[in-house]
């Protein structure tokens, strides 16, 4: 299968939701695999973050006024058109990130779950409900979602299309108008949505898709949406976080990992081993739930290991746009700079390499093999920090205990996986970890793809949660409607205060046997 054609890219230029009365600079966006130009985006600027607010503003409002099961519908109709067009849509992917299809097409599959749990949600949680009111019979209480306006999404360029237009789907869906900025090195994965996203009955100025630099067009987004919704590294979540704070603006943030593997004795070393390639190297590594720290009880470590750094070697690296290969490219020289970096810095200070530990550009310019080391210390950069490249540290531990206190000692907590003796053991260590989510017998990705479960981080890994009914309800403000019958809290009929206050204490007083108490 071939890189799609220029003029695809040509087309999506089209999208970018910039002024057209105004003079841009552009941007080249080359295809990673090769380094040769695919196309160019316009640089937008704060002009044209202004521009677009006010036209999202405008849409909103219609918007907002359609019932919520009209909006799901249209969320349907653009869950068929990505299945449609997955196969350009994956092309688009590829090309501007340099992953494997099949990393690809977890994308791909991300949309659909995300557009289908939240159409099928949005009507019941978006409706009205009805809850105790503060005294029986006199209060009818109602509890509504309002949405909040107009959403800012910025988003990375690990998985440019699921985390942003993937994120865009519920905020549109609560009645929010949204303007996204995408990674600057990967417009085209939003752009691409743009059009399906109208032809599923998306009105035009609803969603907006504005390339530009994060400290640009990010900032300016910032200082204009009424929510906040991002997606990247702890450092730029600390920096927005302080922006909306200032503002009063609610955030919500999934940001880094350095995410643990236990592997206790009695496990399945073969699945584990074969698993864990998945979950230490979807995306080269490049994939904030990704695995990076392996603990394998000592009794089973050399086994493991054999069987781990077997399947490593074995992996297939290349730049196929299709699924013959296991492990595509990185995406920029800054990426493979850090890669670089912490693998020199770690056997420099005495870590073994036990596979890989080599750029291969001899397959594509930045291309760097799966790598797995031993013998890793804290001292060393990649033991604590998020290498967020194809590096996986393994860890022998004496037993589970040890497992679990290493696996908790980090900053971070998004994402961590359990291989044990049987499913309840799995459980019994899941619960005692510090991580927002963990699979047992499984890497990352079915806490992903269960898109009723909250998704997100403790610590430096985020603020709040996407999937869910939060992932959709964070995008609205709920609004309580009390309204009064028969008699006010006033006392009535000329009865004294110090009647009528007792009364109303005995009423406060018994209302808790009243049923929903
Ligand atoms: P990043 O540098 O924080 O960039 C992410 C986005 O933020 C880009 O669109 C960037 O714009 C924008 N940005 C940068 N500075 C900004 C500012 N001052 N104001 C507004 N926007 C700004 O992150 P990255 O290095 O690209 O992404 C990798 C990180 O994301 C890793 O740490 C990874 O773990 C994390 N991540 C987390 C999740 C998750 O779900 N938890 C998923 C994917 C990635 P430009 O670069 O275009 O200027």
């Amino acid at each position: 299968m071939p890189v799609p054609e220029a003029a695809v890219f040509e087309r999506l230029r089209g999208f970018a939701a910039v002024d057209a009365n105004q003079e841009h600079a552009s941007r080249t966006i080359n295809e990673v695999f090769t380094g040769r130009a695919l196309g160019e985006v316009p640089v937008g600027t704060a002009a044209d973050v202004t521009l677009a607010f006010e036209k999202a503003r405008a849409a909103q409002r219609e918007w907002a006024a359609r019932p919520a099961r009209e909006r799901a519908e249209v969320l349907e109709r653009y869950r068929a058109l990505v299945v449609d067009n997955r196969e350009y849509l994956m092309d688009v992917i590829q090309a501007e990130t340099g992953k494997a299809r099949w990393a690809a097409q977890e994308e791909i599959m991300g949309l659909i779950f995300a557009a289908r749990y939240f159409a099928r949600v949005a009507p019941q949680l978006l409706g009205s409900h009805k809850v105790p009111g503060a005294f029986p019979i006199l209060n009818r209480t109602a509890v509504r979602s309002q949405p909040k306006g107009v959403v800012g999404v910025i988003a990375p360029w690990n998985y440019p299309m699921l985390l942003s237009i993937g994120d865009s789907l519920p905020a549109l869906l609560a009645g929010n108008a949204v303007v996204v900025k995408p990674d600057s090195q990967t417009p085209y994965s939003s752009l691409s949505n743009v059009e399906l996203l109208w032809q599923a009955g998306v009105p035009k100025d609803l969603l907006q898709v504005i390339p530009g630099p994060g400290g640009v067009v990010g900032t300016a987004i910032v200082e204009a949406c009424d929510y906040m919704m991002f997606t990247g590294s702890s450092a730029t979540g600390r920096t927005l976080a302080e922006q909306c704070g200032r503002r009063l603006i609610g955030f919500s943030a999934e940001l880094g990992g350095k995410n643990p593997m236990i592997v206790t004795r009695g496990a399945n070393l073969n699945k584990a081993a074969k698993a864990a390639v998945r979950a230490c190297f979807s995306n080269a590594g490049q994939l904030c739930i990704s695995i990076e720290r392996l603990y394998v009880e000592r009794a089973v470590a050399d086994e493991f290991t054999e069987k781990f750094v077997a399947a490593v070697k074995a992996a297939k690296l290349g730049t196929a746009y299709d699924y013959s290969t296991d492990i595509g490219s990185l995406i920029s020289e800054a990426q493979l700079e850090t890669v670089t970096k912490h693998v020199a810095d770690a056997t420099s200070k005495g870590a073994k390499v036990l596979a890989g530990g080599n750029a291969r550009p001899d397959i594509g310019p930045l291309f760097f093999e799966p790598t797995v080391l031993s013998e890793v210390t804290d001292a060393m950069e990649c033991g604590r920090d998020e290498t967020f490249g194809p590096l996986v540290s393994i860890y022998p531990v004496a037993d589970v205990e040890e497992a679990i206190a290493r696996a908790n000692d980090t900053d971070y907590g998004l994402n961590a996986s359990v291989w044990a003796a049987s499913k309840a053991e799995g459980e019994r260590i899941a619960e005692r970890l510090h991580a927002g989510t963990v699979c047992v017998d499984e890497g990352y990705a079915p806490a992903w793809g269960s898109t009723g479960a909250p998704m997100g981080g403790m610590g430096l890994s985020g603020v709040g949660r996407r999937h869910g009914p939060d992932g959709l309800l964070k995008f609205t403000e709920p609004q309580t409607v009390v309204v009064t019958r028969f008699l006010n809290l006033d006392a009535p009929w000329g009865i004294s205060q110090e009647r009528w206050q007792p009364f109303l204490m005995a009423i406060a007083r018994g209302i808790r046997f009243l049923p929903g108490r």
